[in-house]
């Protein structure tokens, strides 16, 4: 096959054999996200590129390797989307929002995309499902947001996740860190990759998530973000902790967590599988109380998280989960003959109206190849429509389980096929 007529590296098609597990996992996201207050809100694919170049930040791997920029024909930078956080807080903003009842909860589903190596769990377009709280500092809205993201986990079906925590600090309290860590890498200089000697004197917290296996090793030994938490982080990190306690939320504090992206503050967090390979993080998540003033807004504490729906999807499938069957067709009419098409095609308009899904030949097909075609997409039942059947006002319904037929009046279709179902 021609180059031009395959996806593009690192993207996916979502065949109609698997979109019901698609529509399974959304729907069970945005309800379980509904019981916990959050409303949906759709942002743009693409955005000017400075929402994410200044606030995703330009140390991170995302705003320096990943992203999708263009010139529009009237030459302004545009971005794909990578993530929908910083979009979320320039519609949110934009909107007034933030003027109206606080807290403002918001989830989102939808693509992004990012240049990056593909392999299994990643990709360069992929679907994220988050959820945003805008207008709290209190610890109990960060345990209310991890407890969001285990509950749609945990009703999805997904088995032995863990939940590691841990407090990166406000800017008060990360400059003392920064200036340790500082003095601890640059004692291991040589050893460090390119990116990570850069980032020694940049941004030293993004080389605790290199993840060349060198650098990782030399960070494991490297200063404790939570040796060095203000009196205010610390409180705030014991009360989040407090609050997952109370729900009975088990999580470990895990010191090396550090996030991607550079907004966050505070509380960051992270479930993780052994069950889906090397790109083990299904979900990341902290606050941001800076983002809103640094995007123009009125100083609004904020926090949320992103899942990656298709290495959900990787985890479900290899943990096995079962996903609820894909709905098939109620009742296949075959028609017979032209007047009976007819009748054939306004009988399944009729069904179709008390929620009875039904089809017809569109294809003028004969008796043998309708059957055929009434097997492959799995109807329940079948019926042969002829002019037998438009005299008499009776046709058979055929159980294609277990072969029983049974006939019934015409004018009874819907209400006989709700019963037989
Ligand atoms: P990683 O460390 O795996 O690169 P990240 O820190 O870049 O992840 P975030 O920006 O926090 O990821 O995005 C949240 C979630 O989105 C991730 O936990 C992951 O499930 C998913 N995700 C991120 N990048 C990709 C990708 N390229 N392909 C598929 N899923 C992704
Ligand atoms: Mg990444």
């Amino acid at each position: 096959m021609s180059e031009i007529n395959r996806a593009v590296k690192g993207t996916n098609d979502i065949l109609p054999e698997i979109s019901h597990k698609w529509q399974f996992a959304e729907s069970t996201m945005l309800e379980t996200a509904r019981l916990f207050g959050f409303k949906e809100i759709r942002v743009p694919v693409f955005e000017h590129t400075e929402v994410f170049s200044r606030n995703v930040g330009d140390t991170t791997d995302v705003v320096q390797k990943e992203m999708y920029t263009f010139l529009d024909k009237g030459d302004r930078s545009i971005t794909l989307r990578p993530e929908l956080t910083a979009g979320t807080a320039r519609s949110v903003i934009e909107h007034g929002l933030l003027n109206s009842a606080l807290p403002l909860k918001v989830c989102y589903i939808g693509g992004c995309y990012r240049y990056e190596k593909p392999q299994a769990g990643r990709l360069r377009e992929f679907h994220q499902f988050g959820a945003e709280c805008y207008g709290t500092k209190n610890p109990a809205a960060d345990a209310e947001m991890i407890a969001l993201a285990k509950q749609v986990l945990e009703n999805l079906g997904v088995k032995n996740i863990s939940l590691e925590i841990n407090s990166i600090g406000c800017p008060t309290c990360r400059k003392n860190y920064q200036e340790a860590l500082k003095k601890y890498f640059a004692e291991n200089e040589n050893d460090l990759c390119d990116t990570c000697k850069d980032r020694l004197t940049r941004n030293p917290m993004r080389i605790l998530d290199c993840k060349s296996p060198i650098c990782s090793n030399i960070a494991k030994n490297a200063p404790v973000v939570l040796d060095f938490l203000c009196d205010e982080c610390k409180e705030h990190f014991d009360g989040v902790k407090a609050h997952l306690e109370a729900m009975q939320i088990n999580y470990t504090v895990n010191p090396h967590i550090v996030r991607g992206l550079d907004y966050y503050t505070k509380t960051v967090f992270e479930f993780v599988s052994n069950d889906i390979g090397a790109q083990s993080t299904v979900c990341g998540g902290g606050r941001y109380d800076g983002l809103i003033g640094q995007m123009g807004g009125n100083d609004t504490p904020a926090l949320g998280f992103a899942m990656g729906i298709e290495r959900l999807m990787l985890l479900l499938e290899n943990q096995n989960c079962e996903f609820p069957n894909a709905k098939k067709c109620d009742l296949y009419i075959a028609p017979m003959g032209e007047k009976a098409a007819l009748k054939a095609s306004s009988l399944c308009n009729e069904l179709r109206l008390c929620g009875i899904a039904a089809e017809t030949d569109i294809c003028s097909r004969g008796l043998k190849a309708q059957m055929k075609f009434a097997d492959k997409i799995g109807a329940l039942f079948t019926a042969v429509l002829g002019d037998n059947e438009l005299e008499s006002g009776k046709i058979n319904i055929k159980n294609m389980s277990d072969g029983s037929i049974k006939e019934i009046s015409l004018d009874a279709l819907p209400d006989e096929i709700i019963k037989l179902q």
